[in-house]
């Protein structure tokens, strides 16, 4: 067992680029973009309260230069906190919160600041608790890949420390040098590496959180089975900060891959996208992680606005599959065989493999840094949905052809392996015209196909109103009811996730 190591690598390059591409404008406040939402009856920070706060966490209070905290990665939201907190232990997180309970001040859950919903910043002018401290490792069974950690360690940080003792995460994504593992669980976040791991759901062993009242709640068990009672860790998984504020969390850590391999194709239609992926789940079986595609136009943003070079030629459409496995000769067999039958049989034009990692690293960043490349256009209206692989990529070309030229770029991409999409659409500035044309056409197109309005982003602030349409109405009252019984005095992420509480 391992205990207490400080994880201090802060992955900053990523997390600077991020803030240097999106740091241009001065974003317009949420509460004017959005008039229709109306500050609730909560109290207003005092320096009495700041006094408090200083009490109990002292030289952790911050009241200045709060821009980074007040705005979202996209720069689509920005609040007017006054006031950022930063604990470092779960004692600190319950004082905290007893206080704002008692006081009725909102507070607003801040993990890495990556998510895209709007979810993570405050809407008025709530208290930002950062878990940016909170970022020990607790301990690492390393025979069990066990292992537990504070809610703020940054999850490219987790992988690094785990690959010392041959373990890997079972979560990744194109924002794993800023965000935290309690983002993570907190948003539910998918990735890419959900097609091999499953989801959170499963990996995800135990959790402690604060609840608004400051009462701890200890369900932070390292075993994979615990039939005692409901499973509560469950609820905090994916409840995007409304609930509890997690403070630590116990995974399940597989074995690191000993090989991986990357094949990068093109082809001729979304149909044949398809057709590679039954190919790939009927050939490459237990060795595919991942299975990604991206249309021609996110090809476009990768060359133009990321300045990317595209390993193969151009095509309509390409896709990038992974493979890992603890045997690199029986797993690249196994790839030739299945490269050798697509190329043949004409499903797949052109492609590439990389086995050396600075090369698959560059395939890899082609795909991860899409979301990046597409803030250089301006503002990007972003979805991220399920649907069924037979109307998949329907909706991009609905929505281009909706559009007209009332947008800069219409793209598709994402985890086809997971039926999950990430259409986006890009103009230079915020139009609230190209809103009213893009919402709530989008989201009647996805529930006609009987698809989910959020596959792995959440409903944060942005999608909370549309939740009618991927669930009931009568499962809306339990998750009311279940918000209610949490968080009576409603302080934990306000005007997020659930709407007309
Ligand atoms: C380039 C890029 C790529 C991305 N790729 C993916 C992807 O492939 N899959 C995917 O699912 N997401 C993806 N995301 C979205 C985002 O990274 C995830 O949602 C991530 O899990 C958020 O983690 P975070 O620490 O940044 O959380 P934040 O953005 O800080 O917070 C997100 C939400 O969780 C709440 N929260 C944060 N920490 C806690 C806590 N400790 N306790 C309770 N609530 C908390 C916040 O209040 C907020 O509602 C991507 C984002 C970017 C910028």
């Amino acid at each position: 067992m391992v205990f207490l190591k400080q994880l201090c690598i802060s992955s900053g390059s990523v997390l600077r680029r991020y803030i240097q591409t999106s740091s241009r404008r001065q974003v317009e406040l949420t509460s004017i973009r959005y008039p229709g939402v109306k500050r609730g009856n909560y109290g207003v920070v005092v320096d009495n309260d700041i006094a408090t706060f200083e009490r109990l966490i002292p030289g952790r209070v911050l009241t200045d230069s709060l821009e980074g905290y007040n705005t979202d990665w996209l720069k689509t939201c920005r609040g007017a906190s006054q006031v950022v907190l930063r604990p470092k232990s779960t004692e600190e997180v319950s004082a905290i919160l007893k206080y704002c309970n008692e006081k009725k001040l909102a507070v607003v859950p801040q993990g890495g600041n990556t998510g895209l919903v709007g979810g993570s910043v405050a809407v008025f002018d709530e208290i930002v608790i950062s878990t940016q401290l909170m970022n020990n490792i607790i301990s690492l069974d390393e025979i069990s890949g066990t292992l537990v950690c504070q809610a703020g360690c940054v999850l490219a940080s987790i992988e690094d420390y785990l690959s010392e003792y041959k373990l890997t995460i079972p979560v990744d994504l194109g924002a794993k040098g800023s965000c935290h593992i309690g983002g993570n669980v907190a948003t539910n976040a998918g990735g890419v590496r959900l097609l091999r791991y499953g989801s959170l759901h499963g990996s995800v062993l135990g959790l402690e959180a604060v609840l608004a009242s400051g009462e701890v709640v200890d369900c932070l068990s390292t075993l994979r089975k615990d039939n005692t009672g409901y499973d509560l860790k469950q609820l905090f998984i994916g409840s995007e900060g409304t609930l509890g504020l997690i403070t630590a969390v116990s995974l399940n850590c597989p074995q690191k891959p000993q090989a991986v391999s990357v094949a990068f194709l093109g082809c001729e239609s979304f149909q044949r996208v398809l057709d590679i992926f039954k190919e790939s789940r009927h050939k490459l079986g237990e060795v595919m992680s991942a299975f990604e595609f991206m249309d021609s136009h996110s090809m476009v943003v990768a060359k133009e606005n990321l300045k990317l070079k595209s390993p193969i030629g151009d095509f309509p459409f390409y896709v990038l599959i992974e493979t890992s496995g603890s045997n690199g000769s029986h797993d690249e067999e196994k790839l030739s065989q299945f490269l050798e039958h697509v190329t043949s049989s004409e499903i797949v034009q052109d492609g590439t493999v990389a086995t050396e990692p600075t090369k698959i690293q560059y395939i890899w960043s082609i795909r991860e840094r899409l979301a990046e490349g597409l803030l250089h256009d301006g503002y990007c209206y972003k979805y991220d949905v399920s649907l069924p692989l037979s109307s998949f990529y329907g909706l991009v070309e609905a929505m281009r052809e909706r559009m007209g030229n009332m947008v800069t770029r219409v793209i598709g991409y994402g985890h086809v392996g997971d039926g999950n999409l990430h259409l986006n659409l890009t103009s230079p500035e915020y139009s609230s015209e190209v809103m009213k044309k893009i919402e709530p056409f989008i989201y009647d197109w996805v529930a006609d196909q009987k698809g989910s309005i959020s596959a792995e982003h959440g409903l944060g602030f942005k999608k909370k109103d549309f939740i009618y349409h991927s669930k009931s109405k009568s499962a809306v009252r339990l998750m009311k009811d279940i918000k209610r019984t949490f968080d009576p005095n409603m302080i934990l992420n306000p005007y997020k996730v659930l709407p007309d509480l």
